[in-house]
């Protein structure tokens, strides 16, 4: 059975804090707070229509701060949330929430799994206090350590949430936040590199020339590290940059921004693993057998890795082969 997300963004509004790379004003000020009713009605109009294509869905609310929000407006949201997992368990499987770390502790998670909540994801963003402390954050590591620790122990499925790129960031923080991820036994992930919104403080630093991103080739490589790195850890990237929206588009002043992403960065590890095994080889003409599912990723966005390859003196013709992720051998 297929699972999706009925996906409730719920805005903090009011939000104490000054992360530099948030437009509050978008978050905030434009986007109207659900209530309790629309998250039923929505709930109820989704039903048959998961019913009928045979899928199930998580109820999950995002935002960032879903447990900053008002206690009581908090707790109208999951009874909702609840009522429909309980009169249709067959389709609503769940209920998930994004927050910040700061804001987990004992009592709410009491209320959280008094409400049948069954996945917890933090915007960690870093694990180095430098950065979080330069794009003021208002948490340390230490605070997304603790808030793991207590998520893990009520036994609920622990998201972490990661960006690169942030005002101060280095290629080896993103590295160290990736492994520690890992150690705190993340269950998914999110990576997500920063895009620069007008707007923000983020937005002012990089006009006045004091702040730039990773570019997009040195995030393509790094991102292509951090998923190997979780794929090797057994935990599921469960997205990669920004959904694709009209608002980013338009506000982007720099940074990292591309619908087909993923795809690019999974085609970024195949070629770094084709130029690898094909130097091993040590010929020039070769034969790469794959499963149909991989030809595009393997080929690249515009034939981008057959070229760069063609460049290195490497081609190769493809064979298609079931269930086998990457195999090379030279041609005869
Ligand atoms: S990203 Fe930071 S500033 Fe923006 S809503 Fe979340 S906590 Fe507040």
């Amino acid at each position: 059975m297929k699972q999706t997300n009925i996906s409730v963004f719920v805005p903090h509004i009011g939000c104490p804090h000054r992360c530099t790379f948030c437009d509050q004003r978008t978050i905030s000020g434009e986007t109207k707070a659900p209530s309790a009713a629309d998250v039923r009605n929505v709930l109820n109009e989704q039903l048959p229509v998961l019913r009928e294509r045979g899928m199930t869905a998580e109820i999950a609310f995002f935002g960032g701060s879903f447990t900053g929000i008002d206690r009581d407006y908090m707790k109208s949201l999951l009874e909702a949330a609840r009522d429909a997992v309980n009169n249709a368990p067959d389709v609503y499987t769940g209920i998930r929430c994004s927050t910040r770390p700061d804001f987990i502790d004992e009592e709410i998670l009491d209320i959280l799994c008094g409400c049948g909540m069954t996945a917890v994801e933090l915007g960690a963003q870093s694990m180095n206090n430098d950065v979080l402390r330069l794009n003021e954050r208002g948490h340390s590591a230490e605070d997304v350590e603790r808030a793991a620790e207590l998520i893990k122990r009520r036994g609920l499925s622990l998201g972490l949430q990661m960006m690169t790129g942030l005002y101060g960031d280095k290629q080896e923080y993103c590295i160290d936040t990736a492994r520690r991820f890992v150690e705190l036994k993340a269950d998914t992930v999110r990576i997500y590199p920063t895009v620069i919104l007008g707007g923000t403080r983020l937005g002012e630093l990089y006009k006045r020339g004091e702040y730039t991103t990773f570019t997009f080739d040195e995030t393509v490589e790094l991102c292509a590290e951090l998923l190997t790195l979780f794929d090797a850890a057994g935990i599921p990237v469960i997205r990669l940059g920004l959904h694709a929206s009209r608002d980013v588009e338009e506000k982007m002043l720099g940074g990292v921004y591309h619908p087909a992403l993923r795809e690019i960065v999974e085609s970024r590890i195949f070629f770094n693993e084709m130029k690898s095994r094909m130097e091993q080889l040590g010929s020039h003409r070769f034969t790469v057998y794959t499963d149909s599912s991989n030809i595009s990723r393997i080929v690249g966005q515009k034939r981008a890795n057959k070229e760069k390859l063609h460049r290195l003196g490497f081609d190769f013709t493809i064979k298609q082969e079931n269930g086998t992720r990457l195999r090379i051998e030279n041609a005869l």
